[in-house]
């Protein structure tokens, strides 16, 4: 493929003169026919790395992801470009399923999405090899890792399918890899190429500030009032995002709030209301952001210490892309280790009570064992938990884990619009309308609304067939759903609950398949994570560019002279070399001897500037990381001591 066709394929489909840094050579290397791990971070442009081959190349090229959400978004930009793509999620029918499959195998499909589960069922598995595949690529591929900070287990038998496809190249993307998990996912894909491309995660315009602070609302009023722009506020609990958001409101502040609970109609008037800036500031949890682009955000808070870096690494990224200055703030006081430490805890439920909300929700459904496979059951956590007499945020929890291993799968609220197609052919249909003049009319509406409702599945809304046709709403659903009974269409309607879809016939609990080794494993790294990011936000001598760069195995970037230490560091008058040796002698002294502010001062090495070693002391003072007691001795507040008290 000469330069000129690729950039053609991206002028034409996607309208942009040039790619990114990297991107051509991921792309090349895949149209190369090499195995390939691209490292580039959120918002690098990802997806391109793939889509642009996908259509430089004849044949199909099978997208994994683990996010239905994006999956979605990502099927629907491509079909809006006049591109051929489906995506087969939990939640359709066996026909939508079986559709688009035979739309891969027979008909000119360039994307099919699926999740890791689906790839591996015996439908794909027996059809794989009747399709052209020209690039299996595997998104976020750091969930094959059990080091990885989102390890789901149905990513590791994607392996499988290369046997069954072994000329296929892989492509694997992701935004965070730490240098253990970059190898884990090349064995565990089973690379026969080492080509991996990274693009250097450091953020040059993004300063990195760590707060200690017990008045968080009032600081995040100043952070609103003094940076100017659209900002993102993340919190852990969904109620917070309201209470923020009104207090916000209150104080004159343009905010809003979102999170997973808000169903997805709302979500999206709420999430465009600040993408067009009708809306300044968005308080949310962390569901916010995902595949969001904006790239004007100009301060990211955190009032909740996030359980890794990595997590917290995405979520700081959101500001700034524009390349123009932003900040990323993070504000904690010591009652956040604390909370951080026993949110650890409850998002590892004891195995056993996983399996006992695991068998509590078979017995709900009254599914037999060997039962349920694919079968999508309305859900509602709070009757459910309340009916087991089950505490909420363990089912919460215990959902979470059951769903990362494969088991099941929730989706929220209306995060499926309705659908059409239709089973009776062309000649079929005609017949029909013929002897049933009754629907004549509203198939012919029906035909004239929308296009392609012979060969896939086509969202429709009610509401518009309504305008369009003059009747009530009540009386659409009801044509439908007698079309549907006598098998012209199929009328998938809209879920207005959150579903639960069992990926698996139900097992006995017995016979879950969590070892207790895996589960103890898992939580160690969990464990380690949240250390990390404990030790970021406690660490006032490294750079925190610096820091979370090590973190991700880059060690040859320079510290960025904008985040809070580096500021420090300026003003102190030191480099950062001289920085951290004041700082890890005066620590030394502290906590060899009691001293006085006095003592120490007088026994500092005679070499070192007076200066200097004031500038870094009164830091370390305004920052609270030592502290004078009643008796003027100094203390080293570190890990230890807060903890300790
Ligand atoms: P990632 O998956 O790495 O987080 P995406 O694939 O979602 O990132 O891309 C982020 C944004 O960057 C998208 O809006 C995309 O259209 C844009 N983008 C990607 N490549 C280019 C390019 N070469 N020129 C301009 N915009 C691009
Ligand atoms: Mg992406």
């Amino acid at each position: 493929m000469s330069e000129l066709n690729l950039q053609s394929v991206l002028l034409k489909y996607w309208g942009f003169s040039s790619f990114r840094p990297m991107q051509e050579d991921i792309i090349r290397s895949a149209i190369g026919g090499n195995d390939t791990l691209a490292l580039l971070p959120t918002g690098g442009g990802k997806s391109l790395c793939y889509q642009v081959p996908g259509m430089a190349m004849a044949g199909l090229c099978i997208v994994v992801s683990p996010l239905i959400a994006l999956m979605k978004d990502q099927v629907e930009a491509l079909k809006d470009k006049g591109i051929k793509a489906v995506g087969i999620y939990h939640g359709l029918s066996k026909a939508e399923i079986d559709n688009a499959v035979d739309n891969c195998v027979y008909g000119d499909v360039k994307f099919l999405y699926m999740s890791p589960e689906r790839l591996t069922t015996d439908l794909i598995r027996s059809r794989i090899t009747k399709m052209n595949v020209n690039l299996l690529a595997i998104d976020e591929a750091h969930c094959i890792s059990q080091w990885g900070y989102d390890f789901r287990p149905p990513y590791l038998r994607i392996a499988e399918i290369r046997e069954l496809i072994p000329h296929t190249p892989v492509l694997a993307l992701t935004a965070t890899a730490t240098p253990q998990v970059v190898a884990d996912i090349q064995e565990k894909l089973q690379f026969s190429d080492q080509r991996v491309f990274q693009k250097s995660f450091e953020r040059k315009n993004l300063a990195y500030v760590v707060i200690r602070e017990e008045d968080k609302l009032n600081r995040l009023l100043k952070v609103c009032q003094n940076v100017k722009g659209t900002g993102v506020v993340y919190v852990r609990n969904r109620k917070r995002t309201r209470e923020i958001s009104d207090w916000l409101m209150q104080k004159g502040v343009s905010a809003d709030f979102y999170h997973a609970g808000l169903d997805s109609r709302e979500r999206d008037a709420r999430q465009d209301a600040w993408m067009k800036e009708k809306t300044r500031i968005i308080v949310s949890t962390n569901a916010f952001g995902m595949g969001i682009d904006k790239p004007n955000v100009r301060f990211v808070v955190h009032m909740d210490l996030p359980d890794s870096p990595e997590a917290y690494f995405q979520e700081a990224g959101r500001g700034g892309r524009d390349g123009n200055k932003a900040y990323a703030i993070l504000l904690f006081n010591n009652s956040d280790t604390i909370d951080l430490r026993r949110f650890h805890e409850q998002s590892f439920p004891p195995l056993k009570d996983i399996k006992k909300v695991y068998n509590s929700l078979g017995n709900y459904y009254q599914l037999a064992i060997g039962s349920g496979k694919d079968e999508s059951m309305p859900f509602d956590l709070v009757s459910f938990a309340s009916h087991y007499n089950l505490n909420p945020v363990l089912v919460f929890n215990a959902l979470g884990f059951l769903e990362k291993e494969g088991y099941l799968a929730i989706s929220e609220a209306l995060a499926n619009p309705s659908r059409i197609m239709f089973m009776a052919n062309n000649e079929e249909l005609y017949r029909f309308q013929v002897a049933n003049p009754r629907y004549d009319p509203f198939i012919k509406l029906l035909l004239r609304s929308y296009s392609g409702l012979f060969t896939e599945f086509t969202k429709i809304r009610e509401q518009d067939i309504s305008r369009r046709a003059g009747i009530d709403i009540a009386v659409v659903r009801k044509m439908l759903n007698e079309l549907h009974n006598m098998k012209i269409l199929h009328y998938k309607a809209q879920n207005e609950t959150p579903v639960i879809t069992f990926l698996q016939g139900r097992v006995a609990a017995s016979d879950l398949n969590i070892s207790k080794a895996v589960y103890k494993e898992r939580k160690v790294f969990a464990r380690k994570r949240m250390q990390a990011m404990i030790d970021y936000v406690e660490s006032f001598t490294t750079c925190r560019s610096l820091y979370l760069l090590g973190y991700f195995g880059e060690t040859t970037a320079q510290r960025c002279g904008q985040c809070d230490v580096c500021l420090e560091q300026n003003k102190a008058g030191v480099s950062e070399y001289e920085y951290k040796q004041l700082a890890d002698m005066i620590r030394q002294r502290i906590e060899e001897e009691e001293v006085s502010m006095e003592d120490l001062i007088r026994k500092l090495d005679m070499n070192i500037s007076e200066e200097k070693a004031m500038g870094v002391l009164r830091y370390l003072l305004d920052n609270r990381i030592i502290i004078e007691d009643a008796m003027m001795k100094l203390h080293w507040k570190d890990k230890k001591s807060e903890t300790a008290g």
